[in-house]
């Protein structure tokens, strides 16, 4: 049976600030869905990363089903009334269309989505980040599905041996989707040489080699402010990940999030910061708002989901958020200069642009 995943993630409004979204609203969007949805999807859960609100649904419809866009987006508009009622922060910060169009991507929220025929032991991962662009998935993936060095079933698994191909676009162009296949290990310096580029080119999604129908990974690929043409937020991006058998393992995908890489985001969308893998439903750092990664493993039958297993909620992640702090401490005391915050070009707030085209003025060429 052909099952597909849709996660689909927006910040609507959060509490005094960018922190998390009110018990109100959240309760609002579950029940907004379980009216609405009747009848559309198999399974689904709503939870949050940092100010996000991410719905999880598991249907037969397809990707990009107009259905399934539609009741997410309207779960969101509904939520952002609630969170407008409240005085939440940011209140439809990513709805940045009025009326729906067919497909939720492009309108605001990050989207994934994955269509697969169950395996008879299908163990899948959902990643979600706050605070932070879509390229910050660019090194993880590469170390889990490219590199023997941190995922040894590269080297130990038959299925794996082949390698995968790594679909990546190039979020400047605008018209269209620009993507360009590239198959891991034989286009490895290839691949690295665009995944380095995180703000301009990012992975959309993986495939199996051995098995070329099977696809490993979808990540949402939505820059906002090419929709907006302005600042809104940064992207927050989502992923859902296929593990085990013909794909790394579980251990082997959360494994690499203990690089605590630095990423492009954090207070402001201003500055690269450490990615801390975080527990499930936690509030976004009052720490400049650290960039956050939520990892949730879960295995899935006939469309019916498991519960959660919350990935990075055990002792070993205590250690590595200790670590990000440290280089979230070490990257911060530079203050405004370079690498801490981010390039002229990438500076999200319209407010530098200004000064500097005031101060061009009083420049003077002296001989
Ligand atoms: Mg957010």
């Amino acid at each position: 049976m052909k099952i597909t995943l849709s996660l689909i993630k927006a910040d609507i409004g959060a509490v005094g600030g960018h922190t998390k979204p009110s018990k109100k609203l959240l309760e609002g969007v579950k029940e907004f869905i379980a009216k609405k949805g009747k009848g559309l999807f198999v399974d689904h859960r709503v939870f949050f990363t940092g100010d996000d609100i991410s719905l999880l649904f598991s249907h037969k419809r397809g990707v990009e089903d107009k259905k399934i866009h539609k009741l997410a987006f309207e779960a969101f508009k509904h939520g952002t009334k609630i969170a407008k009622s409240q005085g939440l922060y940011g209140a439809g910060q990513d709805i940045l269309k009025d009326s729906f169009s067919g497909n939720v991507k492009g309108m605001g929220p990050a989207v994934a989505e994955i269509e697969f025929k169950e395996r008879e032991n299908e163990s899948v991962i959902v990643f979600t980040m706050d605070k932070t662009e879509p390229g910050a998935f660019n090194l993880p993936l590469y170390l889990a599905f490219a590199d023997p060095m941190y995922s040894p079933g590269l080297l130990l698994s038959p299925p794996l041996m082949k390698g995968f191909t790594f679909e990546i676009i190039d979020t400047e162009y605008l018209k269209a989707e620009k993507i360009v296949r590239l198959n891991a290990p034989e286009d490895l310096y290839d691949i690295a040489a665009l995944l380095r580029e995180t703000r301009r080119y990012v992975i959309k999604s993986i495939w199996s080699r051995e098995y070329p129908k099977e696809q490993a990974v979808a990540v949402s690929i939505t820059r906002l402010k090419h929709i907006a043409g302005r600042y809104v937020g940064k992207d927050d991006p989502v992923a859902i990940v296929r593990a085990q058998k013909i794909f790394p393992a579980t251990e082997e995908i959360g494994g690499v999030f203990r690089v605590a890489h630095y990423v492009g985001g954090d207070t402001r969308g201003s500055h690269n910061q450490p990615l801390m893998p975080v527990k499930l439903n936690s509030p976004a750092s009052v720490h400049y708002c650290i960039p956050i990664v939520q990892g949730a493993a879960f295995s899935i039958k006939n469309g019916v989901m498991t519960e959660f297993v919350d990935m990075f909620d055990e002792p070993f992640w205590e250690y590595i958020r200790e670590k990000a702090s440290l280089k979230s401490i070490l990257m911060r005391d530079q203050g405004f200069t370079e690498p801490s915050m981010l390039p002229y070009d990438e500076l999200e707030y319209g407010g530098i642009v200004e000064r500097l085209k005031r101060l061009e003025k009083r420049f003077k060429i002296e001989k």
